[in-house]
């Protein structure tokens, strides 16, 4: 496929927005017509609800392809729950554009918020689609300004909503200057010309458009005399605009009613980027499908009928069936048995996919989401996906001890597919520690272990993970000096350890005054990295510090690498035992969403809670109430939340920072811990 004829992108929304039926009738309009010809021509509205039910569950994987007006749209999933950062990232990572949707009534809301900021730090393109235009109260103008003020956006209206509310009938399309009514089933729009009462409107709209789009001298010259620019003309323009993140043309309609879909679709072919624009933006290959294969695994996934298919995005060259190809992170090459592209339910075989292509590869072990598939003879690495760290964790395990290997392989399975699950195991107690990005994703991942296995899951409260954190600098000596087996061990290490501001993660390095052959180096580096995945308090992983070595010395003969092992981790734990270790406890960023008169019960709780509120703002009715509270404090707060304002609040977590623990707490929390 030529890759300018391809669109990979995503559908961004607040949950409720409308993001699934949006997406169910994209596909409906554009997935079908292409497989199965005209089948759906002319059918009643129930046949058309149950294609539309199938799809309800089809869009379960990770990318669908469609067609539309000779181009191959890959609609890549983009879950919107916070708990899941990861799945967003690793789509956001692959995507060469965003249908951000927003619903018409309630405008831009805290999760859409969230992924726009995301879709940013990647520089993605994104068009908006105002969605739910039927609704009582549904008011286009306030949301665009809202994209602009609470997005800092450039958004430029490519639609006027003919009617709003009950009378919702159709879109004025701007650049053509022409209406569009209905639409029903796969039936385009009609379209007829503007009625008499908007001409006014719609010629000041378009104003705005062409201004905001035109940057070529004649078209503008053309404009300003004629009042007129060619469709075509205006149309490349604007893809110009879209492609360089200078606006955000602006789209609206009803998804449930299909009224504004068609013209998305159109709209997605004609303004979102293709592979070939993208590249020049990010840092990525060229799509040259004469160069090395180099692509990224954006998500492991077990389907029904195919087993653990990886998605790959390939970026440049050509991957065949029956291709070795080689992972970055195993160093390992594989065969690649089966390449599928998923359409819909099913997964279509294909021969090869070319670069900006999107595909299933079946019979792939050991992949994991963010590793490079490269040609294993020119091995390339994409850079890894940084994700943020784990908070919460909860203990799992088997009644039976014989079950107890199937559970771990299961758990290890699921660490592999979501980064953001980490596996650790208990020594003192022999449990599994499963860490995750809070509640609902430890929820999820449980419940879909206990559909898998054939045994019962048990599972523990869930724990807030801590990290533990050097409060003054310190120095560490270790050194082994003996003889064993007839064979001298001897290593001296001295290093250095020192805070690092919050958040800014781990640093080690050895000092230039130090020489020492690589293999000695290697596992001097590699034993303090492990050492530090546990503290000296309570066996929580260490952050925010820097190691320096500043001496290392060996003799020729009777060092070995046990020896450096040793000798690197008794330096680092004298060193950690006088630098004075606290402990740190997640710190969550807290966007409630709350009529005003309950906006006093809300900031008490959050006292209460040991939570600070950082900021309010009016919104019509709502108060916006932006707060900081310890995770510690925030098990089951939705429903805590739900009963104190009759269900009328809403609210949104994220991992902020890491904080050091209330000296009182953290003193009787580590006794907690040295006892048992
Ligand atoms: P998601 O959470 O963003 O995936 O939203 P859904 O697609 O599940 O839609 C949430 C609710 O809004 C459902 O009850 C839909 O039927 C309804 N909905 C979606 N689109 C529209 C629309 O255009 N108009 C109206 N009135 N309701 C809609
Ligand atoms: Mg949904």
């Amino acid at each position: 496929m030529d890759p300018e004829k391809l669109r990979n992108i995503g559908v961004t929304a607040h949950i409720d927005a409308g993001k699934t039926t949006l997406t169910e009738h994209l596909l409906y309009l554009a997935g079908i017509v292409d497989r199965s010809g005209d089948v759906l021509d002319g059918t009643t509205l129930t046949d058309w609800m149950s294609q539309e039910r199938e799809r309800g569950i089809t869009i379960t994987a990770a990318s669908v392809q469609c067609r539309w007006r000779g181009c191959s749209i890959n609609i890549i999933d983009t879950p919107g729950h916070v708990d899941f950062t990861a799945e967003v990232e690793r789509s956001l990572r692959v995507l060469d554009g965003v249908v951000a949707v927003f619903s018409a009534v309630e405008g831009v809301e805290s999760q859409s918020e969230t992924v726009w900021r995301q879709a940013d730090t990647y520089g993605l393109p994104r068009i908006a689609f105002i969605n739910k235009m039927d609704r009582v109260g549904a008011d286009l103008e306030a949301v665009v300004e809202s994209i602009r003020e609470r997005l800092d956006a450039t958004p430029v209206p490519f639609q006027l909503a003919l009617g709003a509310g009950e009378d919702f009938r159709g879109v004025i399309d701007l650049i053509h200057g022409t209406a569009l009514l209905g639409g029903r089933g796969r039936a385009p729009p009609v379209s007829t010309p503007v009625p008499e009462e908007l001409e006014i409107e719609v010629e000041l709209a378009r104003e705005q458009l062409f201004n905001a789009i035109l940057q070529d001298e004649g078209l503008i010259e053309r404009f300003l005399e004629t009042g007129e620019v060619p469709a075509a003309d205006a149309l490349a323009e604007a893809r110009r605009a879209t492609v360089e993140g200078r606006i955000v043309p602006v789209f609206c309609g009803a998804a449930k009613q299909n009224l504004g879909v068609h013209p998305l679709l159109d709209a997605v072919v004609a303004l979102m980027p293709s592979p070939v624009d993208r590249s020049c933006r990010r840092r990525v290959p060229e799509p040259d499908p004469k160069a090395p294969l180099v692509g990224l695994a954006f998500k492991i996934q077990r389907l029904p009928h195919l087993g653990t298919v990886t998605y790959l995005r390939v970026y440049a060259g050509r991957l065949k069936a029956g291709d070795l190809v080689r992972n970055s992170r195993t160093g390992e090459a594989q065969r690649v048995e089966r390449l599928l592209v998923m359409l819909a339910e099913e997964g279509l075989e294909v021969a090869a996919l070319g670069p900006g292509e999107i595909g299933a590869l079946v019979g792939l072990r050991g992949a994991a989401t963010g590793d490079t598939l490269s040609d294993p003879r020119r091995p390339l690495e994409l850079g890894e996906l940084a994700f943020p760290e784990p908070v919460l964790s909860v203990a799992v395990w088997a009644d039976r001890a014989e079950d107890s290997g199937a559970l771990e392989a299961a758990l290890m399975e699921k660490a592999r597919e979501d980064p953001t699950l980490e596996l650790h195991h208990s020594e003192e107690t022999g449990e599994q520690l499963l860490s995750g990005m809070g509640e609902l994703h430890l929820e999820v991942v449980l419940e879909r272990l206990r559909e898998e296995l054939p045994f019962p899951v048990r599972s523990g409260a869930p724990q807030v993970a801590y990290r533990e954190s050097p409060s003054v600098e310190a120095l560490g000596l270790g050194e082994i000096d003996r003889t064993r087996g007839g064979r001298g061990h001897y290593a001296r290490v001295a290093l250095r350890i020192a805070p690092r501001p919050r958040g800014s993660g781990i640093e080690v390095a050895l000092s230039e005054a130090v020489a020492l052959p690589r293999e000695l180096s290697d596992a001097l580096l590699e034993t303090l990295n492990q050492s530090l995945r546990h503290g000296p308090l309570l066996g929580y992983p260490l952050a925010d510090l820097q190691v320096v070595v500043t001496g290392a010395h060996h003799r020729e003969f009777d060092s070995t690498d046990v020896a450096f092992r040793t000798a690197s981790r008794l330096a680092l734990g004298r060193a950690l035992a006088e630098a004075e270790p606290e402990l740190l406890e997640p710190v969550m960023r807290l966007e409630i969403m709350t009529p005003d008169e309950h906006t006093g019960a809300v900031i008490g709780d959050i006292a209460s809670r040991r939570g600070d509120v950082a900021g309010m703002t009016v919104r019509g009715r709502l108060q916006i109430v932006t707060a900081r509270v310890p995770l510690a404090r925030l098990f089951g707060y939705a429903t805590d939340l739900r009963s104190l304002t009759r269900g009328l609040a809403s609210c949104s977590i994220h991992f902020s920072h890491y904080e050091p623990l209330p000296a009182n707490i953290a003193i009787e929390l580590i006794g907690r811990g040295r006892r048992g």
